[in-house]
């Protein structure tokens, strides 16, 4: 086959593409070469080491970031100022992944949550204390941070979330 009919015939596939629910193809990662910059985290990091949090403020839009960002968004700002935060966090948002073996056929449930520390705002995806059963949370649940005994100065310091009592209480209609 030339080069030409081939790509006719992907052009056609794409247009007949049925969507379903998996995706066929294979994305090689580890042919492309990523390039991080972590500087604009070290006093983040340093801090985490000391079990303390901060994240960085945007001069511009007053918007915390944690963990702390290199570029706001949203002006096109680097963000310089540095902001302590309480260990106190809130689930922001939260899903369940399924995940099928492929050789089992075995379906495999994979909570995702997505938490807010207090007094920054943004997200990042983070663990629950591992006795609680995810699908006892909820929006706005809150959350303290469980550090690690031995911290390194990496995110992998908070070990994971553990559940606070919740003092809010349902609106009787
Ligand atoms: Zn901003």
């Amino acid at each position: 086959m030339s080069k030409q009919t081939q790509r006719k015939s992907m052009d056609y596939i794409k247009k007949d593409y049925v969507r379903t629910r998996t995706m066929p193809g294979k994305w090689y990662l580890a042919s492309y070469t990523f390039k991080f910059n972590i500087t604009h985290m070290t006093p983040f990091l340093e801090k985490l080491k000391q079990k303390k949090l901060v994240g960085n403020e945007c001069r511009s839009c007053n918007r915390v970031f944690f963990p702390p960002r290199l570029v706001c968004g949203k002006c096109m700002v680097k963000p310089d100022r540095w902001v302590s935060l309480r260990d106190t966090a809130q689930v922001a948002t939260y899903t369940i992944v399924y995940t099928k073996d492929p050789e089992t056929g075995e379906v495999l449930e994979k909570p995702v949550v997505c938490i807010r520390q207090d007094g920054s705002d943004t997200t990042h995806i983070a663990q629950l204390e591992p006795t609680i059963d995810f699908k006892d949370a909820y929006i706005g649940m809150p959350l303290k941070v469980h550090w690690k005994d031995v911290t390194t100065g990496g995110l992998g310091d908070i070990e994971y979330y553990d559940v606070l009592e919740d003092d809010a209480k349902d609106i009787k209609i």
